[in-house]
């Protein structure tokens, strides 16, 4: 079953949801602009985290999770 992982950066507000075996998907620790969070073991699930990390820029791997952009529903002043 797969897994994913979810590439967050802090300045750009974005994440990019990757399959662990994705050759881009490399987990480490996180430094001052960005981190991996995960294991998921939906995409769905890394979705979710996404929003409720209030990330603005959201989308799959096009290479592994090529689900395209995701419009995070949170209202957009929850994002200041
Ligand atoms: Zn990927």
């Amino acid at each position: 079953m797969s897994e994913y992982f979810v590439y967050c950066n802090y300045p750009k507000k974005k994440a990019v949801i990757h399959e662990t075996s994705c050759s881009e998907c490399k987990p480490h620790a996180g430094t001052p602009t960005d981190y991996w969070a995960g294991p998921f073991n939906t995409v769905e699930r890394a979705r979710n985290y996404a929003f409720g990390a209030l990330k603005k820029d959201i989308s799959g791997c096009p290479k592994c999770t090529p689900i395209g952009k995701i419009v995070n529903p949170l209202p957009m002043d929850s994002f200041d």
